[in-house]
């Protein structure tokens, strides 16, 4: 484990910071009248790197003047570790840069945060084993529960791109198709049963149109995202067979604003669960290529104070993305920059760490109570859900930044 790399950014040097000099992830913001930028979080702060790339300070091809991250990820692993060093040398503790790059800091609490990457594709799994587990018992059968392909192929199908939002975006509640068993015939109204889904996502950087090896796909992943997969329960469990989850899916996907590169988190790269079965030789991975990041998911209804109802750690994953990413293209499936992979729900063994309100409240049979004494089954219109992740060092943490999403009333049915 390294250590906290120091900044004259001083708020960089906290332990609570998110966003210490070893973080350095990659977002877009704007302030009042300015149209978006990239920028680097530092401590409090946002280092502006359009203005240093105008200032010639920065030399990446105009990529970081593009108000999105699409262009710069296309210029290649080689270029994305030179930026890296740069920045960690320009901010350093000692660094003569100081007088230059003090300008171009923007305070947080100034700046408004967009999408930081345009989603060319989006690809969502289904890893986690307790997660397949708990949703197969309440879904299928408890003694069945586990697909018989699930230990050998990392399960998953074709999102929206379009669905995919920032941070802050509000999230109306779904209209769709339901059908109850106990219920007679369908109806169409909003969703009964709308449940966030604790995620990570993966940012390819590297485009393939072939085949890639498990170690190549893990260096193609320029970063990740804290992801909420948002999902309509009583939709998805009417149309799921035999093509998988569609409409229940399709409301909206929130990340975090920041992308932490694959970089910063390479101290914290550990081992998931032990394989229960050999997986085939293309799955092969060499090294470990999970992180150790612990993860929490807060609600908060309207008006009111939050309550941490989740406490999961990515480590939990029996899929790596990277093999998500190596069988994806074991088809000779395209890769464009820009595509994302859902990691799958990220559940743990332990009740509290079922990374879903469909599993934390069994089906809707074991409502949570809240710190504020109301209970929850599912997401009520006006809660607000915060997704949080961090990556402990020794004295310094990797945050990502909060994936925030309040959920707003359905719209009213037309015909
Ligand atoms: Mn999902």
């Amino acid at each position: 484990m390294t250590d906290l790399k120091r900044s004259w950014v001083e708020s960089a040097n906290s332990a609570e910071t998110q966003f210490p000099l070893n973080n350095l992830p990659y977002g877009v913001f704007s302030t009042e009248g300015g149209s978006p930028r990239c920028g680097t979080a530092i401590g409090d702060q946002i280092l502006d790197l359009a203005a240093l790339e105008e200032a010639g300070v920065l030399s990446f091809a105009g990529t970081l003047k593009t108000g999105s991250w699409n262009a710069f990820m296309a210029l290649g692993k080689p270029e994305w570790d030179r930026l890296r060093a740069e920045l960690t040398t320009l901010l350093a503790e000692g660094s003569d840069a100081e007088a230059t790059l003090s300008a171009h800091l923007v305070a947080q609490s100034d700046a408004t945060l967009h999408m930081p990457f345009s989603v060319t594709e989006y690809t969502d799994f289904y890893a986690a084993r307790h997660h397949a587990f708990n949703v197969g018992s309440m879904f299928r059968d408890p003694e069945n529960a586990l697909p018989p392909n699930w230990l050998h192929i990392p399960i998953g199908y074709n999102g929206r791109a379009s669905s995919v939002v920032v941070s802050g975006t509000p999230v109306i509640r779904p209209n769709g198709q339901t059908k109850a068993p106990t219920e007679e015939a369908p109806k169409f109204g909003p969703s009964q049963r709308f449940d966030i889904e604790l995620e990570m996502g993966a940012i390819v950087g590297t485009p393939s149109n072939g085949p890639i090896t498990v170690s190549e796909a893990f260096d193609a992943i320029f970063g990740y995202v804290l992801m909420n997969d948002w999902s309509a329960r009583d939709i998805q469990a009417w149309e799921y067979q035999p093509l998988g989850p569609f409409q229940s899916k399709a409301t909206a996907t929130t990340i975090s604003p920041w992308i932490v590169t694959a970089a910063a988190l390479e101290p914290f790269r550990t081992t998931g669960p032990e394989r229960e079965k050999p997986l085939l030789d293309y799955l092969f991975e060499p090294k470990p290529m999970i992180y150790d990041i612990d993860l929490e998911v807060t609600l908060a209804p309207e008006g009111k104070d939050e309550t941490v109802i989740i406490r999961s750690n990515y480590n939990n994953m029996y899929y790596s993305a990277a093999q998500q990413l190596a069988h994806h293209t074991s088809s000779g499936c395209p890769m464009r920059v820009g595509d994302m992979l859902g990691s799958g729900t990220i559940s743990g063994p332990e009740k509290g760490s079922r990374g879903s309100l469909l599993e934390m409240s069994w089906g809707g049979k074991e409502p949570l109570t809240l710190d504020t004494g109301e209970t929850r089954s599912f997401v009520e219109d006006g809660d607000t859900l915060t997704l949080k992740g961090a990556a402990h060092g020794d004295g310094y943490k990797i945050g990502f930044g909060e994936c925030v999403g309040k959920v707003l009333p359905a719209r009213p049915v037309t015909n």
